[in-house]
């Protein structure tokens, strides 16, 4: 029997690079290995590349090219961004409770030492309102960080309204979009925002790269110490392949971002529908995914309509461990997950799915299945259902 092919679910995790990405990157491996710094042709050539690819992340922002810092991931964007809290003279911070560990932790760590941190709960599907933040701001308030879309139910925050009322307190506003940047139109200035992290590995580029935007003139320092490189800000010889494979994931997102919003939200409708049709005891965790018009998103002033990322869905199923389910497809070669990568490993439950309201057990009981560009319509129905079986056989072995 031919192997089966591998059917990958799990793009909030990471996504396949394009080829077209990893070709844009073998050059600077090859012939083009010189130092960005090096005063020579070789050198130029590198730091030419670097260079492109800023322009490109810059315009994709709306921001200008010398607002965009490359790093090492975003996680280091995130913790670069909260790092700068330090230069705003002020000592209070506040967190979304559905934040990635790279801004929960990196909080952690200046709440040892001795900065207020106030972690704002969000409602039943993952959202932060203006009015819940405002309740807690207060004039010593340096910094807000709330995420653009979250990673594990993919609610999409309403950042220009919360950014708004961070500035008429006088704090500056941090998002993390690496869920989003590639996946949905992004403008910095629309969104009203102080400081933006993306990634690369998640819209089909190489991982290990991120990027910081910070808005011109706001307090700015690195988490690290050394040469001049990325202004100071992001110190160390630049990952020149990388850089250049981000810039050109970036392209490619640019050019295919509405056709790959649409065709993801698509298969999530038909998924969803037939999953909440055909098996008993499941729901949707996280805000809806039926009903919702992504096309209308791309006309860039409804961007605010859309609630959810267009690949996400979360799913509870009464009666089973996600943990269990996401082995039984394994064996099958089918990617899923039971949330974020970064801690689906440790059997630990879903902080992002108690703080909106579920008990632990239906946290246990909940996988996420995020979609991406590559994926078919025959997936979706072979997924839909593999799952149905191995849910209703998981529940009968545990009766
Ligand atoms: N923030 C969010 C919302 C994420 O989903 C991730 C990755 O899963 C990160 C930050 C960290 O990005 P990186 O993997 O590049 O460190």
């Amino acid at each position: 029997m031919a192997d089966k092919k591998l059917i990958y679910m799990d793009n909030a995790a990471t996504t396949a690079p394009d080829p077209r990405v990893v070709e844009a990157m073998l050059p600077y491996f090859t012939t083009a290995y010189g130092n960005p710094s090096s005063g020579y042709s070789l050198g130029y050539a590198a730091k030419n590349a670097i260079n492109t690819a800023r322009e490109t992340a810059a315009e994709l922002l709306g921001a200008r090219p010398e607002e965009i810092y490359f790093t090492g991931s975003g996680t280091e964007s995130d913790n670069i961004a909260l790092e700068s809290l330090r230069l705003s003279g002020k000592r209070q911070l506040v967190v979304s409770a559905v934040e990635h560990p790279a801004v929960l932790k990196k909080a952690e760590q200046l709440e040892q030492e001795g900065f207020r941190v106030t972690v704002i709960p969000p409602d039943r599907e993952g959202f932060i309102s203006p009015e819940a933040l405002e309740r807690y701001l207060t004039p010593d308030t340096g910094m807000v960080s709330v995420m653009l879309a979250n990673n594990e139910i993919g609610t999409l925050q309403p950042i220009k309204l919360l950014s708004e009322v961070a500035h008429k307190y006088g704090c500056l506003f941090h998002t993390d979009a690496v869920q989003v940047f590639g996946q949905l139109p992004i403008s910095v200035d629309e969104l009203g925002v102080d400081y933006l992290s993306a990634s690369a590995h998640k819209l089909y580029g190489p991982k290990g790269v991120g990027l910081l935007y910070a808005r011109y003139g706001v307090p700015l320092v690195g988490v690290i110490r050394g040469g001049g490189q990325e202004y100071g800000v992001r110190p160390g010889t630049e990952n020149t392949a990388a850089i250049a494979g981000f810039g050109k994931a970036i392209e490619l997102a640019a050019l295919e971002m509405r056709q790959r919003a649409a065709h993801e939200h698509k298969l999530a409708v038909h998924m969803t529908r037939r999953l909440l049709k055909e098996l008993k005891g499941v729901c949707l965790n996280g805000p809806e995914v039926i009903g919702t018009e992504v096309n209308a998103c791309f006309d860039r002033n409804r961007l605010t309509e859309l609630k959810r990322l267009p690949g996400n869905l979360n799913f509870c199923f009464e009666g089973i461990r996600g943990t269990s389910l996401v082995i039984r497809l394994d064996m099958e070669k089918i990617c899923v997950s039971t949330g974020a990568a970064c801690t689906a490993g440790h059997d630990r439950v879903s902080q992002v799915l108690t703080a909106i309201g579920l008990s632990e057990a239906e946290a246990n009981s909940s996988i996420r299945i995020t979609l991406g560009k590559d994926n078919t319509p025959a997936e979706a129905d072979y997924v839909v259902e593999l799952i149905r079986q191995t849910v209703e056989e998981l529940r009968i072995l545990n009766n």
